[in-house]
């Protein structure tokens, strides 16, 4: 081979360099390193550190997460949907904001149709305390969620593989009454956004107990999604949990106000199935209770499920 090589023109040479370079650009391009429980606990341990105090919104804490989550978004080259990732909530009785990236699709068509993936960044900021703790951190609820679309943002910002546009939104104030998804959904209805499908992820930093299927729906019986995202899945992760349904968990997160205003199929992916969890809005809603490898898993069946979803030449998912 020495020898061989050595006989290489130097013309041919250059050119051996400039295709390696190409295919390493290309190769670099293609797809980025899987979601792992290091790069998950990561972002667990600050969005759901005692300094961002439980993460209230219109305070002090909630500020740094935004911080973070833009920082986030620039690392991972998402444009900002608006002029600025900070879309001010015009609904809330102080100062908050949903974080707003977008990836345009690469379909000269498609583009023009919108997946939006979204969860609640904020949380209730303090609770009744247990010992000295009074920070409800918010760990599963919903650091888990926004930490699932922070990695979604991460895989699509590096292959810019999507034909349809896909926006990225970290709501906040969802725990004052889903303030900031209906802020935001009155305000894409406003300039007429063609929504194919808004996909929420709700507490999924702990796996279900004796469940076929790694997540649940939430409105599981009006659409096919569950499905879809099955069959993109290659397997079952997404099923019916009755409690869900028991407890109209389609009416108590930000899927419902894309629902209300938009009529496509808007829905929650959890994986709390209320026996898994008894922390809900308390202190003791913290990291040390998280299965990081749980939630990389989850993040890692769900990206071939948007790129099905966001890629298909037509829209399959739909209301029953
Ligand atoms: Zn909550």
């Amino acid at each position: 081979m020495l020898f061989l090589s050595l006989k290489i023109a130097k013309p041919d040479i250059m050119k051996c360099f400039f295709y390696a370079m190409i295919l390493l650009i290309v190769g670099c391009k293609s797809v980025p390193e899987p979601s792992t429980s290091e790069r998950i606990g990561e972002m667990m341990n600050y969005l759901a550190s005692d300094e961002l105090n439980g993460r209230e919104a219109g305070t002090a804490g909630i500020e740094i997460a935004a911080n973070y989550i833009e920082t986030i978004f620039k690392e991972n080259k998402i444009d900002p949907y608006f002029e600025t990732y900070r879309d001010t909530l015009s609904n809330f009785d102080g100062v908050t904001y949903n974080m707003v990236g977008f990836i345009e699709g690469k379909d000269k068509n498609l583009k023009k149709e919108f997946v939006v993936l979204g969860a609640h960044y904020d949380h209730i900021g303090k609770a009744a305390s247990v010992g000295e703790d009074t920070v409800a951190n918010g760990a599963n609820d919903n650091a888990s969620g926004s930490t699932t679309v922070l990695e979604l943002a991460r895989y699509f910002g590096h292959t810019k593989s999507n034909k349809r546009s896909i926006i990225f939104v970290l709501f906040s104030a969802e725990e004052k009454g889903l303030l900031g998804s209906k802020h935001l959904a009155e305000k894409l209805k406003d300039e007429n956004l063609n929504l194919y499908v808004m996909l929420n992820f709700e507490m999924v930093g702990v796996p279900m107990v004796e469940k076929d299927h790694l997540m649940y729906l939430t409105g599981y019986e009006l659409s096919n999604l569950a499905d879809v995202t099955n069959s993109y899945a290659g397997e079952k992760i997404a099923g019916f949990l009755p409690k869900a349904k028991e407890f109209n968990l389609f009416k108590r997160s930000d899927n419902l106000p894309f629902h209300e205003l938009f009529n496509v199929p808007s829905q929650t992916y959890s994986t709390f199935d209320f026996t898994n969890f008894d922390h809900y809005h308390k202190v003791g809603d913290e990291n040390s209770l998280m299965d990081f490898e749980h939630m990389a898993n989850v993040v890692n069946k769900v990206i071939p499920v948007i790129e099905g979803i966001a890629n298909a030449p037509t829209q399959e998912v739909k209301y029953n």
